[in-house]
């Protein structure tokens, strides 16, 4: 990959700015249609993102991809790129460079070693396809000047035919993330939708945050639902609120003053197992530490005290407590923001893009690929696997 900017020439057929997965993805894509490309970027490295996701491991794609999780004003856009570029072309891809991965729960995934394996991968393509890298480098003015883009950047001038907007969304500002893409936009007249953070962990206030952080640590096996959508993942007590992957998912869903509803025991009919225990005259205690760790038991008998009487209990009473465990209503005070959400939903409006070519409707040579578009996935590989798709249709079409 060559940083030698004094060697950069300054007429290019493509510049694609952001280095992360779609820039680099869609690089090598163009580079190998024999297009001059350059890919700018202010960080010091390429894909910092991909390098810190998955807890260091990148959560790379998903075995199950399809429009259903995406989060998109229009619904039916992401269609076509993820059908022209399902997750097993690019599990092929990184198969045929060697890379040890393996599969989790749902469908995810990751690699076996370390993300920066992937990062090599994508490196080695974009070398293999000859694109030059200019890293450090801010773009401090475009113009669209006789049918060619001009950029005046921190490390000169340049030009290029069509010009591919690949900045990624306002997540984790202390990775370079920005809203440059969305000024680009706005620039040549494209409509920008409302942000705001995504994939994030849920914050509380006053007497709730006071007792959910006592449990600080915690993780329980749960159903969260917040506005519509359920989603049955694991569930962490934080210090500052409640986060994992069950709370992250249904963060994307949920406004602020609504209710998140957390099911507490989903794996089992809860009322079934009470009329059993009733049945039996069964140890409610020791049934619910066969579900929950012991420091939770203790929360919740204090919070809703279990029937005294367990034998005699009626319907009704179990109903009510039934109802407790399925339906555990939590009103969070607000997100953990863009410095702790994985993803930003909102963006580029996709009315504004061709779903098939990623180029700006109204705006020719000009394309947005990633997540600086209004597509947002959910947790389990899906936002990668959208970067991956956008950007090999979008090269394809350059
Ligand atoms: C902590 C964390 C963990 C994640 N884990 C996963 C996961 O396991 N699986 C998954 O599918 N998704 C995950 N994601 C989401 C995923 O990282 C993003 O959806 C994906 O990286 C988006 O790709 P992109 O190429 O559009 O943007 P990015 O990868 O963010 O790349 C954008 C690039 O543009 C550059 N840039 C920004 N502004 C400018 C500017 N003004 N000038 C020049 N360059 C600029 C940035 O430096 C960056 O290199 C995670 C995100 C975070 C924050």
């Amino acid at each position: 990959m060559s940083q030698q900017q004094a060697s950069l020439q300054l007429d290019w057929d493509v510049i694609i700015i952001g280095a992360g997965a779609a820039g680099l993805m869609c690089a090598a894509t163009a580079g190998y249609q024999g297009l001059s490309v350059l890919v700018i970027d202010h960080a010091p490295k390429a894909a910092a993102k991909i390098r810190i996701s998955g807890g260091g491991k990148c959560n790379f794609t998903n075995l199950d991809v399809s429009a259903k999780n995406y989060i998109c004003r229009n619904p039916h856009f992401v269609k076509s790129a993820l059908s022209r570029y399902p997750s097993n072309a690019f599990i092929e891809l990184v198969e045929r460079h060697g890379l040890a991965y393996e599969q989790r729960e749902l469908g995810k995934l990751f690699c076996s070693e370390r993300a920066s394996d992937l990062i090599q991968i994508l490196r080695t393509e974009c070398d293999w396809a000859q694109v030059e890298f200019s890293l450090k480098t801010s773009v401090d003015k475009l113009r669209y000047v006789d049918e060619r883009y001009q950029l005046q950047t921190s490390g000169g001038k340049f030009n290029a035919n069509k010009l591919v907007i690949a900045t990624g969304a306002l997540s984790f500002p202390k990775l370079k993330a920005t809203g440059f893409g969305y000024e680009i936009a706005k620039q040549f007249g494209l409509k920008v939708l409302p942000t705001r953070p995504g994939l994030v962990p849920l914050n509380f206030k006053g007497k709730w945050l006071e007792r959910i952080a006592e449990l600080s640590g915690l993780s329980l096996d749960v159903a969260v639902s917040a506005g519509g959508m359920r989603f049955q993942e694991a569930m962490l007590f934080t210090h500052q609120g409640l986060s994992g992957p069950g709370i992250l998912q249904a963060s994307n869903y949920w406004t602020e003053g609504e209710p998140i509803e957390i099911h507490l025991m989903p794996q089992v009919s809860v009322l079934d197992e009470l009329k059993r225990l009733r049945k039996q005259a069964g140890n409610l205690n020791k049934w619910l530490s066969s579900f929950w760790p012991k420091r939770f038991v203790q929360f919740w008998q204090q919070l809703h005290p279990a029937p005294e009487d367990i034998a005699n209990a009626s319907d009704e009473v179990l109903e009510a407590y039934a109802r407790q465990i399925c339906e555990w209503r939590l009103y969070p005070a607000e997100t953990g923001g863009y410095g702790k959400a994985e993803v930003t939903l909102g963006g580029v409006d996709t009315d504004e893009v061709s779903s098939k070519t990623f180029e700006a409707k109204k705006q020719p040579g000009l394309y947005f690929i990633g997540e600086v578009l209004d597509v947002t996935g959910w947790l389990g590989g899906y936002n990668f696997q959208f970067a991956w798709a956008s950007a090999v249709a979008c090269g394809l079409a350059l």
